[in-house]
């Protein structure tokens, strides 16, 4: 699926997010001041600042740091290197970060940040540079108590670690608890890295289940093989899953018999992209390739690399019986219409992706109490909050007659707007 207009993409992406809030206004019969304080972000900071590169020559990047709102506690997400990237994106991003944690029940509120670049034609000399004079620009706003950043598209645990560095360096001292993300060797959490994935199997197997399909030998799709679909696509075929089609931005590899993944995964950590993998059909233009995946015949679909992938013209081809967002805003309002004409059954973002939130809350937990939890805890009450939430969605949405999406939003929106009314409109 190509990503026509960035700019037009962007601003689709945060009209999905807020008309998708003022549905769950309506739903709930909102009061309409309280309505106006959740539909409109907090703090939105554009930055334009150089960069020396390799050659010597200066280039000026634009980048974002958007706290959508902080009702709940310090704003927390993460930073995204893409060409694409613009404020509209970001908000969008930042509005789903602050649903994500009210659903999830994460003392957090929502924020997002962005630079636009293109980080695979950047050496890592260059991307330091950017992380380091980008977190210098946005310093205002960042800080344990304040907005806690985090890896996104094409950021990992070391754009963390040079955020962290600058940060405390500014500071004067370490501070740990700035980032979520970052290298276990720094205060990270173990079970960061592959949280997003491990809870995205979670509730998989809960949809499942909900659905009366049984895991063993379902067949599943993944679109994106970075952190997120790269893991869920190995949790589920550890859980007896047969996955059949991954994409990723070189192209598509599809097995009927399921494609051997720990060898894949082996094969993308090493060449940082699935093309050149010797088994499977591979599919090497990734428009084609995605067109060819989101239409197969599967019982999961997971998209897992960018938003306003399914939308009202693609989504009358999908044949999957249950879609799981792996990424923030893969579906469009108007691709969802059609996938609920159809009957399938989809499990939002807000809900699905939240691992990744919900373990960058225990790291942040661990770094101000200096005290690191076992992988097997962090695991464990990964599990625990993420069935638990997906269980309070469902029974929602099946005593109010709506969708998971919109019960999640119903959830969301009613939580932060209790909040906003406790503590009132300041002055
Ligand atoms: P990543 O940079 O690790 O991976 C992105 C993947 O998507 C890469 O494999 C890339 O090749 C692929 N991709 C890009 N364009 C594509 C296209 N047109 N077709 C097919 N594949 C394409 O990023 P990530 O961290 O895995 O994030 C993926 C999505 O998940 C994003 O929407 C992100 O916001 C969301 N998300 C990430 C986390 C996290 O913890 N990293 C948590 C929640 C949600």
């Amino acid at each position: 699926m190509r990503r026509e207009f960035s700019v037009s993409q962007g601003q689709r992406f945060l009209q999905d997010v807020i008309g998708r809030i003022d549905g769950a206004a309506k739903k709930l019969n909102l009061d309409e001041n309280i309505h106006k304080t959740l539909r409109t972000p907090r703090r939105s900071l554009i930055v334009t600042f150089p960069v020396k590169m390799d050659d010597g020559e200066v280039k000026i990047f634009t980048g974002y740091r958007v706290q959508y709102n902080y009702v709940k506690g310090p704003s927390k997400g993460g930073i995204r290197y893409h060409p694409d990237v613009t404020l509209e994106e970001v908000t969008a991003l930042a509005g789903l970060m602050a649903l994500k944690c009210a659903v999830v029940d994460v003392p957090f509120g929502g924020a997002k940040g962005g630079v636009a670049c293109d980080p695979k034609k950047m050496s890592t000399d260059e991307l330091e540079r950017l992380t380091r004079r980008y977190t210098y620009m946005i310093l205002p706003l960042i800080g344990p108590e304040q907005d806690i950043p985090a890896p996104d598209v094409n950021t990992d645990y070391q754009t963390m670690a040079w955020i962290m560095d600058t940060y405390s360096m500014l500071r004067g001292y370490t501070v740990p608890s700035v980032v979520t993300g970052k290298p276990f060797e720094l205060g990270g959490s173990k079970g960061r890295n592959t949280a997003t994935g491990r809870g995205l199997a979670y509730v998989t197997e809960s949809m499942l289940k909900k659905v009366g399909v049984d895991i063993g030998g379902t067949t599943v799709c993944v679109q994106g093989f970075g952190n997120v679909g790269m893991n869920v696509a190995k949790f589920l075929h550890d859980d007896g899953c047969k996955i059949t089609g991954v994409t990723d931005m070189t192209g598509g590899i599809f097995d009927a018999d399921g494609i051997d993944i720990h060898n894949l995964v082996a094969h993308a950590e090493k060449n940082k992209c699935i093309r050149g993998f010797p088994s499977g059909q591979f599919v090497p233009d990734s428009i084609e390739a995605n067109t060819k995946l989101l239409s197969m015949k599967t019982d999961v679909l997971i998209p897992a690399a960018l938003e306003n992938q399914i939308t009202e013209s693609n989504a009358s081809d999908v044949k999957a019986k249950v879609i799981v967002e792996g990424a923030n805003g893969p579906v469009t309002r108007g691709g969802d219409e059609v996938l609920n004409r159809k009957g399938i059954h989809l499990v939002p973002d807000i809900l699905a992706n939240s691992g990744g939130v919900i373990v960058s809350y225990f790291e942040w937990v661990q770094d101000i109490q200096a005290y690191l939890w076992s992988e097997e805890e962090v695991n464990e009450r990964l599990k625990r909050l993420m069935t638990g939430s997906f269980d309070q969605v469902s029974d929602f949405a099946d005593e109010h007659r709506v969708t998971l999406r919109e019960a999640a939003y119903m959830l969301a929106v009613d939580k932060m707007a209790e909040i906003t009314k406790l503590r009132g409109i300041f002055p």
